[in-house]
């Protein structure tokens, strides 16, 4: 058969899901900045309903018999094509394996365990949970054995955000960490220097903190005329297509830098999603490659750029023209100190750029633990106070601030923690290759030929390897971090 007629076939197809999925991300988005609560069953009912559409257009035998004729003719199509054909053949697979009453089942049990999670960190009592998260893990691990019984369960997770990362990098990733940043903090924690912040705990009125975060966002380059900045209880970004960019805030009376952090980091988000290149417009490609690289461009804006004295001397004039009252006499270096300030705490996203990757190194041992079967659920409230204390040195109170805290494994997120670290780590890497540079405008434009333009186009080890002429390296990180805390805290 002619493989331009299943091309054909195929690329409607791609347009159908593209369409699809560009009424599921409004409403859900709608849902986030303020739809009205009592619409929730309906909307979450139409939500369920096109996703099945979804199911429908590409899990079929029309479907899977044009696959295989456009995969005996890749060579015939171009970069783009081939790309597209290659990863709907992935998803074919691994859709396909898991038999739909299983998957169904399955997602019954992780919409009870949301309920479950809720009321139990609520209660503070992790056994109203701790049935459904078993549950949830032997699926996982079942879902796995299904689509391919010879690789770790794990690596089959991480495919699923991180193409291309497997147990055994993430082990020697964090074994670095480990080594060179739990004994900094512990430097840090001994030393005497003593860092003042209290100036960030001021009132700063919301009306003023907003104006802030649209022309800080404008700033970093964002365009608000294929874009939006609104308010939600946790940041988040929606990159729907590179013409409709949405992003959320959260602003805190009283402490300035939680508003001013969380659009630094949505924005570095956004601009990724709205300078993808415009030939992978209206294809299954035009978003960011993986959850790591993703974050990668959050956090070189957040830790990377905004905490650092070059930026702040410039943003710094800008606040103290809205704040003069809450900064006077407040000098780039007090800026500078205080946004750096290291602090172990309980809660992952209030941690300091310093004990972050610590936090979500917990959660990768855990979870590989449990996955592994060498740690039952009964026993991970222990197993996390202890992670905690070794390398953070602070025991959590209870386990709502523990093993509670977040959200992810009642969504069945298993694989997913670990590209929070990898996105620090790429920062760091980046940010050495594009030379420390922190001029908004020079950035941007490194950041969009290196990263932003190839979309889901080139894989992350792809793209490292173009950028920086070698893959994921987390000596930068590490040297990064060892030499700003070093002198922050005249270590
Ligand atoms: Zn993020």
């Amino acid at each position: 058969m002619d493989y331009k007629e299943a091309l054909n076939r195929f690329r409607i197809k791609i347009e159908k899901v593209v369409a699809i999925n560009y009424a599921n991300s409004i409403m859900e988005w709608d849902a986030a900045t303020g739809a009205p609560k009592k619409g929730a069953p309906m909307r979450g009912e139409s939500l369920g309903f096109l996703t099945v559409l979804q199911h429908e257009i590409l899990i079929n035998k029309e479907a899977e018999e044009d696959l295989e004729i456009l995969l005996q003719n890749i060579d015939k199509l171009t970069d783009i094509e081939a790309k597209m054909v290659k990863n709907s053949k992935k998803e074919f697979v691994k859709m396909s394996r898991i038999p739909k009453n299983e998957l169904r089942d399955y997602h019954m049990l992780t919409n009870r365990a949301q309920h479950s999670w809720e009321e139990a960190r609520e209660k503070d009592d992790f056994s109203i949970f701790s049935k459904d998260l078993k549950e949830i893990i032997n699926y996982k691990r079942k879902f796995a054995k299904y689509i391919d019984a010879k690789e770790h369960p794990y690596n089959i997770f991480l495919d699923d955000y991180e193409e291309g990362m497997t147990v055994e990098k993430l082990n020697a990733f964090f074994s670095k960490l480990k080594e060179r940043i739990v004994p900094l903090l512990k430097k840090i924690e001994e030393s005497k220097t003593v860092i003042n912040d209290d100036f960030l705990k001021k009132s700063y009125p919301i009306y003023l903190q907003k104006e802030a975060a649209t022309e800080l966002l404008e700033i970093m380059g964002f365009d608000l005329t294929r874009g939006m900045l609104k308010e939600s209880t946790h940041p988040f970004t929606m990159g729907t297509n590179i013409d409709d960019v949405r992003l959320t805030s959260r602003y805190d009376e009283n402490n300035m830098l939680s508003g001013t952090l969380s659009v630094a980091h949505e924005g570095g988000h956004a601009l990724y999603e709205q300078n993808i290149s415009r030939d992978l417009f209206n294809t299954s490609l035009a978003t960011g490659t993986s959850l790591g690289i993703h974050e990668s461009q959050s956090r070189i804006y957040e830790n990377n750029i905004f905490k650092s004295k070059e930026f702040i001397n410039f943003y710094l004039p800008f606040l103290v023209k809205r704040y003069p009252e809450q900064l006077k006499d407040i000098t780039t270096e007090n800026f500078y100190n205080a946004i750096n300030r290291v602090e172990p705490s309980f809660i992952r996203v209030d941690a300091d750029e310093l004990t972050y990757s610590l936090h979500i190194m917990v959660r990768y041992e855990i979870e590989l633990a449990l996955i592994e079967e060498r740690l039952e659920v009964e026993d991970l409230p222990e197993y996390w106070n202890n992670k905690m204390f070794e390398y953070l040195g602070i025991t959590p109170p209870n386990n709502s601030m523990g093993v509670l805290q977040d959200v992810h494994w009642s969504h069945g997120l298993f694989g997913y923690f670990p590209t929070y670290a990898l996105g620090s780590a790429y920062a760091a890497q980046f940010s050495h290759y594009m030379n420390e540079e922190k001029e908004p405008k020079k950035v941007l434009e490194w950041l969009n030929k290196n990263i932003h333009t190839y979309g889901s186009l080139l894989t992350p080890d792809e793209i490292s390897l173009k950028s920086c002429g070698e893959l994921l390296n987390p000596e930068y990180f590490c040297s990064y971090l060892e030499k700003k805390f070093t002198n922050l805290y005249n270590l």
